[in-house]
């Protein structure tokens, strides 16, 4: 059996490493020349760890991640810490530490443990057909491919999912524009093994360590959408946000460097239940384009990579019973991460500001038991965390 994956992203990459374990035959296709992707890094959690685990990466992942023994929130105006607690109690639940890592690290590694060498870069799918013995795609450059099924992991501006769909879908401005980069540990901004996050005012400052002795941080700001930016001008845009804020933030903003410094205006979309149309599904972003604040996204998308692969395993002669049964396995789980991060994102950037003056109350008397419940029910759900 071929499998055809348009998109190596880390959805794309993992599905990837996911059936080829198997023995299907899988060709990769993704539009960019080289490794580069948008974003510094994100948090894979116990979940997303144990997907990379169970394709074989554990050691590689627990390299490339950070160590977070312990989370706290601080008044971002006065510095003050609001609630400082330990993650072991996460750990011990769900059986697994999650590791924030550096994104090129990560593609990079996948890329490697699929083959880097196997994978078609520059190739742009510009069309994918279906038909009764096969499926096709067609690229930019007037080459086609044919398998028994088509993966389309092409991210959140999917055009497989428009297919799959049959109609095009408009994607939900979230409110707010997340800023970020890497920066070196520095004690000013955060103890080195803790994840520390900065509230106030309906915005949000963060980091977290990765490996290599580095924080991962972020800076959400909410804003209209489609306000100007030049890059390069994250220092003098953040100093202005963030006036008036505390020491640690005014360190990290001196600390970034504004010309790797990334800015994404942050969308997500309704979720959707039809993910197959005949020999042709959509994975990741592609099925599941969610706003970052439960950092579930890029979970969620090697989840995908897993039930394909435990569908592929129960039906392996029969592309229509497995893409079914990849379907019904995820669409649920998938769609709830969306809505629960849309949740939290209205809380976290003062949608409605008493909700979000009451979270700072409660953050205030945190002993950690509510983050980590609220943290733990995320996690489980997927096909290896049930
Ligand atoms: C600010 C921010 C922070 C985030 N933080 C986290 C986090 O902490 N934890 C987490 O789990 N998730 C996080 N996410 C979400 C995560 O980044 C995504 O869910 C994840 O990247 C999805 O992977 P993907 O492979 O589906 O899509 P992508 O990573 O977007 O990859 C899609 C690939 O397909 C290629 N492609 C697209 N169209 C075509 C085409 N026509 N032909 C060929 N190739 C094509 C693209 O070039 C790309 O390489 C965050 C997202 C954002 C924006």
């Amino acid at each position: 059996m071929k499998a055809v994956i348009i998109g190596a992203g880390m959805g794309g990459l993992s599905a990837a490493i996911a059936l080829k374990q198997i023995g299907l035959d899988v060709e990769v296709y993704e539009q960019v020349t080289e490794n580069k992707p948008v974003g510094a890094a994100i948090s894979v959690w116990s979940n997303g760890v144990k997907c990379l685990n169970h394709l074989g990466l554990e050691q590689e992942t627990a390299d490339l991640g950070g160590i977070v023994d312990t989370m706290s929130y601080v008044d971002g105006l006065t510095g003050d810490t609001m609630c400082r607690f330990s993650m072991q109690p996460l750990i011990d639940e769900v059986g697994q530490r999650p590791y924030p890592v550096a994104r090129a690290e990560l593609q990079l590694m996948l890329m490697n443990a699929y083959g880097i060498d196997d994978i078609h870069f520059g190739k742009k799918m510009v069309a994918v057909t279906d038909g009764e013995d096969a499926a096709t795609v067609e690229f930019a450059d007037g080459t086609t491919d044919s398998a028994d099924l088509v993966i389309g992991a092409d991210g959140a501006k999917s055009l497989t999912r428009e297919y799959v769909l049959g109609h095009e879908v408009e994607r939900r401005y979230a409110g707010y524009v997340n800023f970020n980069g890497l920066v070196e540990v520095d004690d000013a901004i955060g103890p080195a093994s803790e994840w520390t996050t900065y509230v106030g005012e309906g915005k949000r400052v963060s980091a977290m360590p990765i490996a290599g002795n580095r924080f991962y941080f972020f800076f959400d700001v909410p804003m209209p959408e489609g306000q100007s930016y030049e890059r390069g001008t994250a220092r003098e845009v953040l100093t202005e946000h963030f006036a008036g804020w505390a020491p640690g933030v005014q360190r990290l903003i001196e600390k970034l460097d504004p010309s790797t410094t990334n800015r994404v205006e942050i969308l997500d979309l309704d979720p959707f239940h039809t993910w197959v149309k005949g020999r042709v599904a959509v994975l990741g972003d592609a099925a599941h384009n969610t706003t970052p604040d439960i950092g579930q996204g890029g979970c969620s998308a090697m989840e995908d990579a897993v039930a394909l692969q435990f569908a592929f395993t129960e039906h392996p002669n029969d592309v229509h019973a497995a893409l079914g049964a990849y379907e019904k396995a995820r669409t649920e789980r998938a769609g709830d991460l969306v809505l629960r991060a849309r949740k939290r994102c209205d809380v976290t950037h003062a949608k409605d500001p008493e909700a979000t003056a009451a979270w700072y109350e409660e953050l205030r008397s945190e002993d950690g038991t509510r983050i980590i419940r609220g943290i733990v029910s995320n996690i489980v759900g997927g096909p290896l965390t049930s």
